[in-house]
């Protein structure tokens, strides 16, 4: 039998069930019982859709209350020192410090660091492997939720990061000097003890995920997948492994994947359609189950069935039905729900769409049409023969005024008048900043009463110019505190926008924006990408009155706040009609039109955030080059219709430079703001090595730990930072927007970090002159 498989869902619920239930037990205001009440719910409910949906086999570990890497450090005991772990099982509390920091009864820790999983918006927390370091068993919820799921009757298996991706997602601490591949056999060891765990209850199966066999492999990578699954498979040859692999095709990994001692492998053909032929000729080969992730994990557009049931149909010809399956391209984990949910989209667009429990249905569809054939599926042929068709002729999606700008861009619409050098003199000379310019990234807290407005006007309850003057006396609390403050550029705090990129979608034809497309970012921070569904174009200006309203309060420059076309995409669930690279040169003509609209009303620094450049990175160095060319351009063509005189700021958050630094130069900004606090520094390297020839405010104040950073803290950092970079180049800001902090946290920080950049003026001012 082919089998309908899936390889992870959403944790968050419906109604963002665990998102509540989180930050209530976080405020102190519900119990612990409370939270884990909710958990368990959450984990019934989708155990059972799935079930219902036809899934044959249920993934259980997959639910986390923040991370499923931090789950799986913890499972390992990998506990960095600082957050004194006595060693026995690891408490709630001391898991939502690692993940959070804390300043709690008598506890000052600060976090563990956090990056993106990959190439999506998903944030893990990073693995922190101390010189020496012992691994240990030291949790049991992969034993307590798959006896949880069996208990309720669902047929299991457990989910695990496998051994090599757990290691190579994890960073080595300073004094740790030999290669993390040393760690293997005391790993495996763990390992095997817990798939002996499982099995002694009767489990056969585990999952354990590898996503990083679709990246570029290093030869001792390479050694380290043999040796450990050879230690794992021969300890326990009792339970069948089964690797999954995704976000990119297996390329020069593959035989290397299909050489492993292991029972099943999966295959992303969403990513990677390309390696299907070679995926079953060595699934042949070697006697593997082959799973086939045809159903796109990453995106809501509804599949080709006809398309994909071809490919399983091969397969299974080819290798017969019992060793092949499908499953999603990955796990459902970056898709909202349940399009059901959904009840305003235009229905054209929603009939086009699906979410991960419709997605569900897809896999359990092609399941049985490989098992009973065509004939037993023919009506969900049928119908998405028909939405194949309608999504190549609708006039909603095609736009011929779009695609008339496009064939007209010229290589000098994406440069500025003048070099850095020149431009640099004009803004001195216009903006008088002070040296280590103080301002922030754009956001200020975003209150209960500033939500509550803005849900009111979304639901009609509160007519636009009371909105318009609820947001425009909260804008006003927010310059008259920078002034008090003593910032030297300030911003309007960007209370108008739910999310930097739905704000914008929202404005834009060519977008559809969903009302609970929620997917985790991380922990408890939920997104609701917008949905590009057609050519992009720009009817009105989307934050001109905002920004001119703001700057008519205040004599010091105002910012202006834009997202970049890159983000705009990477944050966006993205049309699969087109290139990504299309639709981020539409992005950029309308945020060009933007920026423009603002300089003409005034304002001379407009920064224009791309914290997804990086992420959008292919994970193949081969495919960086083609990726690295058009996304600078984009964001170029956005950025220099203006004047020599108005300052151009960007902002990146979470990213390891060290591989982009030349195109973050070649982007051209004046000024950039980075993530660099909760490293203390370390991301900075990148910069001074490549002598980054414009302005730099590496952030000093981490924004995603409620602690309070203290004036020395920061001064530290930008003594650090003056090891690496000239003075007269440093701006002092936090490490991103303020908006998921309270007042009560950011108005001490901030006052510290002034306090910490006239620290530097006064200390640095002979070399700043110079
Ligand atoms: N301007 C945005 C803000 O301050 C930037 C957020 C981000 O980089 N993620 O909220
Ligand atoms: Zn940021």
């Amino acid at each position: 039998m082919v089998l309908a498989l899936n390889l992870g869902f959403p944790r968050i619920g419906l109604k963002r069930e665990l998102k509540k239930s989180l930050e209530s037990y976080w405020k102190g205001e519900s119990s612990r019982d409370d939270l884990l009440k909710t958990g368990k719910e959450l984990r019934l409910r989708h155990w059972q859709l799935q079930k219902e949906a036809g899934i044959d086999i249920i993934p259980t570990n997959d639910f986390s209350y923040y991370d499923h890497i931090l789950d799986a450090a913890c499972l390992f005991g990998v506990v960095p020192d600082r957050y004194n772990w006595d060693g026995g099982q690891i408490d709630l509390d001391t898991y939502f410090a690692m993940a959070r920091g804390s300043q709690k009864q008598g506890r000052d820790v600060i976090a563990m660091e956090m990056t993106k999983w990959f190439d999506t918006n998903y944030h893990y927390i990073v693995p922190e492997l101390k010189k020496g370091q012992k691994f240990k068993l030291s949790s049991t919820k992969i034993f307590d939720e798959t006896k949880e799921a069996k208990d309720a009757g669902f047929n299991a298996c457990p989910v695990l990061i496998g051994p090599v991706s757990f290691l190579m997602l994890a960073k080595k601490a300073e004094d740790f000097t030999e290669c993390r591949c040393t760690l293997i056999p005391d790993l495996c060891n763990v390992y095997i003890e817990v798939c002996k765990k499982l099995a002694a209850s009767g489990q056969n199966w585990i999952q354990l995920d590898e996503p990083c066999l679709a990246l570029d492999l290093e030869d001792r990578y390479v050694q380290a997948y043999k040796d450990a699954y050879a230690a794992i498979s021969k300890a326990v040859p009792d339970i069948n492994i089964y690797v999954p692999s995704y976000f990119d095709g297996l390329r020069d990994n593959i035989d290397l994947a299909f050489s492993l001692p292991v029972a099943a492998i999966g295959v992303d053909l969403v990513r990677a359609p390309d390696q299907l032929d070679a995926s079953i000729a060595k699934a042949r080969e070697t006697g593997k189950h082959l799973v086939l992730g045809l159903i796109d994990g990453r995106n809501v557009w509804k599949n080709n069935l006809s398309a994909s049931l071809e490919k399983l149909e091969k397969a299974k010809a080819a290798l017969g039905p019992d060793h092949v399956s499908v499953s999603g391209s990955c796990s459902l984990l970056h898709t909202p729900i349940d399009l059901v949910a959904e009840t305003k989209l235009d229905p054209e667009v929603k009939s086009w769409m699906a979410y991960a429990k419709q997605k569900l249905d897809e896999i359990s569809v092609l399941a049985k049409g490989a098992n009973l054939g065509r004939h037993a599926i023919e009506a969900q042929l049928i119908a998405s023969d028909q939405v194949a068709e309608s999504r190549k002729t609708s006039r909603r999606i095609h736009n011929d005024a779009v695609q008339k700008r496009m064939a007209a861009i010229t290589p000098d619409m994406a440069k500025r008048k003048s070099p850095f050098a020149v431009r640099r003199t004009v803004q001195q000379a216009d903006l008088k900043l002070p040296a280590f310019p103080t301002t922030t990234i754009g956001s200020f807290p975003q209150t209960n009463d500033i939500r509550t407005a803005r849900a009111a006007f979304k639901k009609g309850e509160l007519d636009q110019d009371a909105y318009t003057a609820a947001m425009k006396k909260e804008i006003e609390t927010v310059v008259r505190y920078q002034e008090e403050a003593d910032l030297d550029v300030l911003v309007h705090g960007e209370p108008e926008r739910n999310d930097m990129v739905e704000y914008f979608g929202e404005q834009l034809d060519g977008y559809a924006f969903s009302q609970n497309g929620w997917v985790q970012s991380y922990g408890s921070r939920y997104v609701k990408p917008p949905i590009i569904y057609g050519d992009i174009s720009r009817p009105r200006p989307m934050t001109v009155e905002w920004s001119k309203y703001a700057q008519s309060l205040t004599n010091r420059p105002m910012k202006g706040m834009l997202t970049g076309p890159i983000t705009i995409l990477c944050w966006s669930f993205v049309r699969d009609d087109q290139s990504r690279e299309k639709t981020a040169k539409q992005l950029a003509l309308a945020i060009r039109d933007e920026v423009v609209d603002l300089e003409k009303a005034g304002i001379k620094v407009i920064q224009i955030d791309e914290p997804a450049l990086r992420e959008g990175l292919p994970l193949r160095r081969a495919d960086w080059d083609a990726y690295l060319k058009w996304s600078v351009e984009a964001f170029r063509l956005s950025a220099s219709g203006v004047e020599d005189s108005t300052q151009i700021h960007t902002h990146m958050c979470y990213a390891d430079f060290n591989d982009i630094i030349e195109s973050i130069g070649a982007l051209d900004a004046d000024v950039i703001s980075i993530e660099t606090s909760r490293s203390q520094m370390e991301l900075l390297a990148a910069f001074g090595d490549y002598k980054y020839p414009n302005e730099i405010g590496p952030g000093v104040y981490d924004i995603h730990s409620p602690r309070i950073p203290s004036v020395e803290e920061m001064a530290l950092l930008l003594d650090k930072a003056v090891n690496v970079l000239s003075p007269g180049q440093i701006w002092v800001n936090p490490d991103c927007g303020l908006k998921t902090r309270g007042w009560a946290e950011v108005k001490p920080a901030l006052d510290n970090m002034v306090a910490a950049a006239k620290q530097a003026r006064a200390k640095y001012k002979a070399s700043n002159a110079a």
